[in-house]
C-alpha cells in the first residue's frame, strides 16, 4: 500500500499510472473504515486496475455545531484494512494541504441539494462537491465509486461530474448492512449498546413502507406516514425526515405512478446520534401476489450503475 499525503505527488503518481494504460478507481472516504467502505474497494477493482482510496475528514462539509472534532479516526487500522481489501494507494492529505490559508473556491450545486440532507445541513453539499472535485483533480481517476448509503450525495456527485464535465464514470454501490439491517456507518460507534439494539428501526420502517408500496400503495403522504408512525414507536427518536420521493430527481408527487422508481430517505436522531438510511423500491406495474423482498429494492442501484 502506497501512502501519499501531498497533492502534487498524488497527481504525478496518477499521471504515471495513466501513461502505463492502467485504469484508476477512486474510493473517497472519511476513514474509520468498515465493511461498507471495503466493499467499495473490492467493487472498484472489478472496474479498474489501481484502487486509490482517499481518506480525508473534510472540514468544509461539517457545520460548526456538528461532529467534525469527535468524528472517529484510526489511521493505522485503516491502512491495514485498506491494504487487506486490495487497495493500492491511500491518499491521505492533511487539511492544510487541501485548504491552505488563502483557499477561496467552493462549488455550489442547485436543485437536488436543497431538499432532505441539504435542508437540514445547509452547507453540507457545498463542502462535499468542493472536496470531491478536488479529489478528482488530485487523483485523476477513470472511475469513482460511492455508496448508496449516502443516496443524495451520490446524486449530487453525478450532477457535479456531468455539469462540470469531469472525464470519469461515477459508480454507485449497494449499502452494506449489519445482520439486523442497520446500515454500516463510521458514526454507529457513537451508539450506546442500548441505542445500537434499537437502531434497526430505520430498516424496519423502510421495510414496512416497501411492503405497502409493493402491495400497490402509491400515495406519497400515506407512505411517509407509515415510516413516521413506525419510527415514533421509540420515544428516543427525533425525525429530521422520513420521506418517499422520485429516485432520480426527488420530485414529491401526491401519487407515484406505476413502474416509478421511488427512494425512501430517512434521517433521524437516536439519542444524540444522527443516522441516515435509504432504500429504492419501484411501484409495481402490476401487483404481484408474492411480495418481493426488501433486498430487491436495493438491487436497482446495481443495475443502474452497470
Ligand atoms: P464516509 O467515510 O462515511 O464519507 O463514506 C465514504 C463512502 O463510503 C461514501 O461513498 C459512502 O456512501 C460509502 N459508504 C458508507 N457506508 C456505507 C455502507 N454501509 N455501504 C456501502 N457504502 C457505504
Amino acid at each position: 500500500l502506497k501512502i501519499i499525503k501531498n497533492i502534487k505527488e498524488m497527481q504525478a503518481t496518477s499521471e504515471k499510472i495513466r501513461t502505463e494504460g492502467k485504469k484508476i478507481v477512486l474510493v473517497p472516504t472519511m476513514g474509520y473504515l468498515h465493511n461498507g467502505h471495503l466493499s467499495l474497494i473490492r467493487q472498484g477493482k472489478e472496474h479498474g486496475d489501481v484502487a486509490n482510496m482517499s481518506l480525508f475528514v473534510n472540514p468544509t462539509q461539517f457545520a460548526p455545531n456538528e461532529d467534525f472534532e469527535k468524528y472517529p479516526r484510526n489511521f493505522e487500522k485503516d491502512c491495514f484494512s485498506a491494504e487487506k481489501s486490495g487497495c493500492d494507494i491511500l491518499f491521505a492529505p492533511e487539511a492544510s494541504e487541501m485548504y491552505p490559508s488563502d483557499y477561496a473556491s467552493f462549488i455550489n450545486i442547485g436543485g437536488i441539494t436543497k431538499k432532505f440532507e441539504g435542508a437540514f445541513r445547509p452547507n453540507h453539499f457545498k463542502g462535499v462537491a468542493t472536496v470531491v472535485a478536488k479529489l478528482f483533480n488530485a487523483t485523476k481517476p477513470h472511475f469513482a465509486i460511492f455508496g448508496q448509503k449516502d443516496y443524495q450525495q451520490s446524486l449530487v456527485v453525478k450532477r457535479l461530474a456531468e455539469d462540470l464535465n469531469f472525464d470519469l464514470t461515477i459508480i454507485v454501490a449497494p449499502t452494506v448492512r449489519e445482520a439486523d439491517g442497520l446500515a454500516m456507518s463510521s458514526r454507529n460507534v457513537y451508539l450506546s449498546p442500548e441505542e445500537r439494539s434499537k437502531a434497526t428501526i430505520l430498516f424496519t420502517a423502510m421495510e414496512e413502507a416497501i411492503e405497502a408500496i409493493q402491495a400497490g400503495e402509491r400515495r406519497r403522504k400515506v407512505i411517509n406516514a407509515i415510516m413516521h408512525n413506525h419510527l415514533r414507536k421509540l420515544p428516543e427518536i427525533k425525525i429530521d425526515y422520513a420521506s418517499a420521493a422520485d429516485a432520480s430527481n426527488f420530485d414529491e408527487p401526491e401519487e407515484f405512478v406505476q413502474g416509478q422508481l421511488i427512494v425512501l430517505l430517512l434521517a433521524v436522531y437516536l439519542g444524540k446520534t444522527r443516522l441516515i438510511d435509504n432504500a429504492l423500491v419501484s411501484l409495481p406495474s402490476a401487483i404481484s401476489s408474492k411480495p418481493k423482498s426488501f433486498i430487491d429494492g436495493l438491487e436497482h442501484i446495481e443495475r443502474q450503475s452497470d
